[in-house]
């Protein structure tokens, strides 16, 4: 089995997520006392948010690349960064290590073009949303339309994130305009909607609605064992 490294704390929330179910994965394939060999640099996550919202991208990428190393130095065989937003900066990471990373919008999109989903709601971040870094991956590598909320909406999902779901908070108001703005996308033609966001599955999932939602942090740690299970990369 290889050792899966994992950059958490954004937030930690969600890396508790990550962990229980790679090791739930692994005990489900072996039993018994099994669990996953797991390295993780968890960061407070207070300083990568206010650079996130500075637009300091390049120092938020100096502070994951840097945790990078520390895990392949601890002997991660490979990679995964337990948020969607931060893959923004995959490329200044993956220039510094030496070992592959699990890029979530690939395993994401892979599972979407097995279920010949064509055209997909993105719920995430506003950065996440807005910017071209995942959108674009999906459009251009995996010729997957993505559609947003509207502007109001997208605000609104950026800051239940943020002031919420990252802080532990979960609300029945918050849970009520999630499931609207996935009906809306879907009322647009999105097939399905990718819980674009490690935190969202927190808030809904797929008990509270039968518009196929695809959860990040699910197929994300899904794909990391079999990564971990593979006899090569
Ligand atoms: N975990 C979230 C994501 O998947 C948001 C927190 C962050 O900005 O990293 O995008």
């Amino acid at each position: 089995m290889k050792t899966i490294g994992l950059l958490g704390g954004m937030s930690w929330e969600s890396t508790a997520s990550y962990y229980k179910a790679l090791n739930e994965g692994i005990k489900a394939k072996f039993g018994g006392l099994h669990s996953a060999k797991i390295c993780m640099y968890s960061v407070n996550f207070d300083e990568i948010e206010q650079l996130q919202h500075q637009g300091k991208w390049a120092d938020t990428a100096v502070i994951l690349a840097d945790a990078a190393k520390s895990v392949e130095r601890a002997g991660a065989d490979f990679l995964m960064i337990c948020t969607n937003t931060m893959h923004k900066v995959v490329p200044e990471i993956e220039a510094q290590i030496n070992i592959p990373i699990l890029h979530i919008a690939d395993a994401t999109a892979q599972r979407l073009v097995q279920d010949g989903i064509l055209k997909v709601g993105l719920l995430g971040t506003q950065f996440t949303m807005e910017q071209d870094f995942y959108k674009g991956r999906l459009q251009e590598e995996f010729d997957i339309e993505v559609i947003v909320p509207n502007k109001g909406d997208r605000e609104v999902v950026h800051q239940v994130i943020y002031n919420e779901l990252c802080r532990g908070i979960i609300n029945e108001s918050s849970q009520e305009q999630y499931l609207k703005i996935i009906t809306h996308l879907h009322e647009q033609g999105a097939q399905a909607v990718i819980l674009g966001c490690t935190e969202i599955a927190l808030l809904v999932n797929q008990a509270s609605t039968c518009i196929p939602l695809y959860d990040t942090t699910e197929i994300h740690a899904q794909q990391g064992v079999a990564f971990a299970l593979k006899d090569t990369f």
